[in-house]
C-alpha cells in the first residue's frame, strides 16, 4: 500500500508525517485517528538508504570531471531529492495484534 490513507479509518496520513518518520530513523507512523501503527517494510528502508547514499558510490567518477565543491552541492541536492521523494516510494504494513 502506498502511504496516503489509513487502512482502518481512512484518515489521511500526510507527507510530512512520513517525512518525519524517515528523518527520525524510520520510526513507525501512527494514524492520528485510530492509533493504528504502520511499519515501514525493511526492504524499502534499504532502498531509501542506498538511494540517498548513491553519490558516495560514484564520487570518484564525479570528481574526475567536477570540483569537490560541485560534488558537495550535487550530493546535497540529491539527498534532498531522495528524502522528499521517499514518502511516495515507501510501503508499509500493519502489525497484527
Ligand atoms: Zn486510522
Amino acid at each position: 500500500m502506498l502511504i496516503k490513507k489509513c487502512e482502518r479509518c481512512g484518515n489521511k496520513i500526510g507527507w510530512l508525517k512520513v517525512f518525519i518518520s524517515i528523518m527520525s530513523g524510520f520510526r513507525n507512523i501512527r494514524c492520528d485517528e485510530c492509533k493504528t501503527e504502520y511499519y515501514i517494510i525493511a526492504s524499502y528502508r534499504l532502498i531509501i538508504v542506498l538511494g540517498a547514499s548513491f553519490p558516495l558510490f560514484i564520487r570518484d567518477q564525479i570528481l574526475k570531471v567536477f570540483s569537490p565543491q560541485f560534488y558537495s552541492i550535487l550530493a546535497i541536492i540529491w539527498l534532498l531529492f531522495i528524502i522528499s521523494l521517499s514518502p511516495f516510494l515507501l510501503r508499509t504494513y500493519v502489525k497484527k495484534r
